[in-house]
């Protein structure tokens, strides 16, 4: 599902990922960790295309981001050809990024509608089944002020699902809740997972990545220092500085 292949990203003179290679399969989770400023983030843009890459090659559902491939040849993509490879690419962010303006029921409706032209009636139906798959049924008419942080973010995920992703990408999703909220985002999440999504996840849930993640990626200075089964990675690392961030962590 994700392929990544000496992938480098700067900018300007700050080279922030070093070459990265990593491979994602379909219906895998995979759980991304690492000291802040190592370029977790810049990797889910940069797979998600928010972000276009300074070299290497990456692949998302067999497709090369960014270019076309016609006679042996490369052609780069226009922007709104990149928008439709960006369509299979379900984000969820830390601070859930809502429309403040729409219902709950809108915002999970807003993309299909005016982005994929689902008529109305089909989208509202597949958000409000989207909505109960969360545990926000009821929530439909609220507009985001008016829920709990945990609240907003199933609803960042019902929005992200109602693209109908083959892939899903999470930004530190719990980072930003209160200790309380944070088992009912998880629990969404595991669902997802339980029920074949591919997801790559950063976050530092330590729990989580050994309970529901398929791999574990430990990435530091712009580079994957160490990956591998969750359990693997955290119980008996490798590498020294995988080693120094697990003590402060765990
Ligand atoms: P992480 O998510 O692991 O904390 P980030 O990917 O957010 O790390 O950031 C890695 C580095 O890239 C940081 O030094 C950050 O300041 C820098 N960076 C991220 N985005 C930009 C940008 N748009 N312009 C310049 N520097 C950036
Ligand atoms: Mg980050």
């Amino acid at each position: 599902m994700v392929v990544a292949e000496n992938v480098h990203k700067s900018f300007g003179r700050l080279e922030v990922l070093r070459g990265i290679d990593l491979e994602v399969r379909r219906g895998e989770v995979m759980c991304v960790v690492g000291p802040s400023g190592s370029g977790k983030s810049t990797f889910l843009r940069c797979v998600n295309h928010l972000e276009k890459i300074t070299a290497g090659r990456l692949w998302v559902n067999g497709h090369l981001m960014g270019y076309r491939q016609r006679g042996g040849r490369l052609y780069e993509l226009h922007d709104t050809q990149v928008a439709r490879q960006r369509r299979g690419i379900g984000m969820v962010f830390q601070n859930f990024n809502l429309f403040p303006h729409m219902t709950v029921l809108g915002n999970v409706m807003e993309a299909p509608v005016q982005v994929n032209r689902e008529p109305r009636a089909e989208a509202r139906e597949n958000a409000l089944r989207l909505l109960a798959r969360v545990g926000l049924e009821e929530k439909a008419g609220a507009y985001p002020r008016q829920l709990s942080g945990g609240q907003q973010q199933r609803v960042a995920i019902a929005r992200a699902l109602a693209m109908r992703p083959d892939l899903m990408l999470f930004d530190e999703p719990t980072s930003a809740l209160d200790p309380e909220l944070v088992g009912e985002v998880l629990d969404v999440m595991k669902n997802l997972a339980e029920e074949g999504m591919t997801m790559v996840v950063v976050t530092h849930e330590m729990g989580f990545a050994r309970e529901v993640g398929d791999s574990l990626v430990f990435m530091d200075g712009g580079v994957v220092v160490e990956s591998g089964a969750p359990r693997e990675v955290l119980t008996n690392p490798r590498q020294e500085r995988t080693q120094a961030f697990l003590s402060k962590v765990l």
